[in-house]
């Protein structure tokens, strides 16, 4: 099955400055609970790759971030929108697993043996591209979040090819156009 990465802050869940310690914290950004449920019924399996360093900095614990993931998880399955792994790099420091690295996200490929290349990585931050470059996988800039602010500073030379969008539901729409069009071009049986 087709894999699709997604950031969670930003991107799936309105970023707050304080963190998201809590579910009551948990805010969908408009239409991304939609625009995965559209890649769960276009065959996509979708995960999450988050850094929460708060639980290390000792900001929030485990038991409550995982209490906040599975709201999410309940938030998102009740628009019919089905999220497989949320995978958390909870570290302070940066670590080979820790976005700007690749770490994660090929944790996550391994996990669904999904291929690099077929795998786009949603972002809104340069972190995100530059971990999405480093695994080889295909990178989305979305301007919700701290994306608009992302493209203003500039993005690194080397992330590029970046394909940017206005949120989430513009990015699945795109791609999942992109794939109907190869198959309209592929040669028939
Ligand atoms: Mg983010």
């Amino acid at each position: 099955m087709p894999l699709f990465l997604l950031d969670r802050d930003g991107v799936v869940v309105v970023n707050r400055k304080d963190n998201i310690k809590a579910p009551a914290g948990l805010k969908l950004i408009a239409g991304a609970a939609e625009a995965i449920a559209r890649l769960n019924g276009a065959g996509f399996d979708v995960a999450i790759c988050t850094n929460q360093p708060e639980v290390a900095r000792g900001a929030m614990s485990q038991a409550e971030l995982d209490a906040v993931h599975e709201a999410l998880t309940s938030m998102l399955a009740a628009k019919g929108a089905r999220i497989g792994r949320i995978l958390c790099c909870t570290c302070e420091c940066k670590t080979p697993r820790m976005k700007p690295a690749a770490g994660m996200l090929r944790e996550a490929l391994a996990t669904y043996g999904a291929r690099a290349a077929d795998t786009p990585f949603v972002g809104d931050q340069v972190d995100d591209l530059k971990a999405a470059f480093h695994a080889g996988c295909p990178r989305i800039l979305v301007r919700t979040g701290l994306g608009r602010r992302a493209l203003e500073d500039g993005l690194p030379q080397y992330v590029e090819p970046v394909a940017v969008h206005d949120d989430l539901a513009a990015a699945v729409d795109a791609h999942l156009r992109n794939l109907a069009g190869r198959r309209d071009i592929s040669p028939g049986p």
